[in-house]
């Protein structure tokens, strides 16, 4: 029986202030530069998170990454992923037809066809790593331990 580890892109493996900096104008964030597919190289990634990532890989764990970047990113994320010698086994992003559903509900929505796919469960999954309170709060509904990194 497989044990699987989730976790968060934006803020959790990935530093992304360079993109947050280049995407807030006069205190506004715009989204269009925020999730601009060809400034995603400019993200550092979280040493201290790849680390726990990777010894929980050399453990035996499954990794999902489950990141509300919309879709349009998942080609840069996978190439980032590559270059950061970053192993994942299931990589979603968030799909048009989601756009506007807040992020604990994408990813509570997307735990349950996580569990479908993967005739997996909660008690499966031994670990989330999320920096957002409210998907803290949704997997941790699920009786999901979460680290806040
Ligand atoms: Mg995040």
């Amino acid at each position: 029986m497989s044990k699987w580890v989730i976790f968060d892109m934006d803020s959790t493996i990935a530093n992304i202030n360079t993109r947050k900096r280049l995407a807030t104008k006069s205190g506004k964030m715009d989204y269009s530069i925020l999730f601009d597919s060809n400034l995603i190289t400019l993200d550092q990634p979280n040493l201290k998170i790849v680390d726990l990532l990777k010894s929980l890989k050399d453990f035996g764990c499954k990794v999902f990454i489950l990141t509300a970047r919309p879709v349009e990113n998942i080609q840069a994320t996978i190439e980032w992923l590559k270059d950061n010698n970053i192993p994942w086994d299931d990589l979603r992003c968030k799909p048009h037809n989601s756009q506007y559903q807040k992020s604990d509900k994408f990813k509570e929505s997307e735990l349950h066809r996580f569990f479908n796919v993967h005739n997996s469960s909660p008690e499966q999954v031994i670990l989330s790593v999320d920096d957002d309170e409210k998907n803290i709060r949704m997997f941790e509904s699920y009786g999901i331990s979460t680290l806040n990194p």
